[in-house]
């Protein structure tokens, strides 16, 4: 198949590797980034998405997905499909599929969990916004970019369900850690809080899989200083995102909003920024209620 790539990062740049390892004609376009080893390099995001069957974009946010797509869509041929795969705000993702669907184009938004281990082995789970045939067509590209690939729903279903998700785990993630900072107060040993929680009701992914205790349950970014993994200011941009959509729908989401306070806090006030979001238990540590 003949791919453009726009946005080849951290997560882009691997991404776009696996397409051409596994055969594909990539063509990629990024402001800074390098080519990957087999992706052709062009000059601007309009010649790289000339001719492609499908254009896959992998940028910071929704301003900036907004402006490619009016360089990108009037380059693609009809029919072609234009991939979003950036986490951006839903209004951005469904303006965007209008402007492919007026152009003729099909057009899906697949933002993706993973991260950059998921991105270079292939194995993200892509969760997927727009028309059946349009998913039909990527399909094999995110077979090979990825192990899974739920088709959601119309326009915005995808990124829809990476807010939500992204939602709870900020959520749980500030509880998990206040819960710990509460035990260490009340003398609970953290090894024997873990062993309780981890096979009580109070288990999550952020208990179970990412516990945010040094030394506790399986090895985590808390048992490597806090170096990222999924870093407190990518999860304050998701937060932000989950409340910006909360506003624009009407929906009342007050602990949401609760844990996008606090990281907006951890990051911008304190020194949370460049820490994993699991950082936020040190940032309890030793707190007063006042
Ligand atoms: P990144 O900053 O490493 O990559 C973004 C790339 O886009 C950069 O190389 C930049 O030069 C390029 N770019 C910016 N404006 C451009 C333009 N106008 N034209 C062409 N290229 C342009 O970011 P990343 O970590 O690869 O993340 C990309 C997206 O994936 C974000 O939306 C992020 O939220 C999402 N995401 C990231 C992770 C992660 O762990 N890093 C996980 C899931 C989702």
């Amino acid at each position: 198949m003949k791919i453009a790539f726009i946005g080849l990062g951290n997560m882009g740049g691997p991404m776009a590797a696996n397409l051409a390892k596994a055969g594909h004609e990539v063509t990629g376009f990024d402001l800074a980034a390098p080519m990957p080893e087999g992706v052709a390099k062009a000059d601007t995001a309009a010649a790289a998405a000339n001719g492609a069957e499908v254009v896959v974009t992998m940028l910071p946010n929704g301003q900036i997905l907004r402006a490619v797509a009016d360089d990108v869509i009037p380059a693609m041929s009809a029919g072609a499909v234009l991939c979003d795969c950036s986490t951006v705000d839903v209004d951005s993702a469904r303006a965007v599929a209008e402007q492919a669907a007026n152009a003729g184009m099909g057009a899906l938004d697949a933002p993706v969990s993973g991260g950059v281990g998921g991105a270079a082995g292939g194995t993200l789970t892509f969760m997927v916004g727009g028309g059946a045939d349009a998913f039909e067509t990527v399909k094999p590209l995110f077979d090979i970019m990825g192990q899974k690939a739920v088709h959601c729903g119309d326009a915005g279903a995808g990124q829809a369900a990476k807010i939500c998700n992204n939602m709870i785990l900020g959520v749980t993630m500030v509880a998990t850690c206040e819960a710990f900072a509460l035990a260490d107060k009340l003398g609970l040993d953290r090894g024997k809080m873990f062993d309780v929680v981890s096979t009580s009701s109070g288990y999550s992914w952020t208990m179970n899989a990412y516990c945010p205790a040094p030394g506790v349950g399986p090895q985590s970014p808390a048992d490597n200083g806090y170096t990222p993994g999924f870093a407190a200011e990518l999860m304050l941009k998701d937060l932000r995102l989950s409340q910006q959509a909360a506003e624009s729908a009407d929906a009342d989401t007050p602990m949401g909003e609760l844990a996008r306070a606090l990281y907006e806090q951890f990051v911008e006030n304190e020194d949370g920024l460049g820490k994993d979001f699991s950082a936020m238990l040190p940032r309890f540590e030793g707190r007063g209620r006042g």
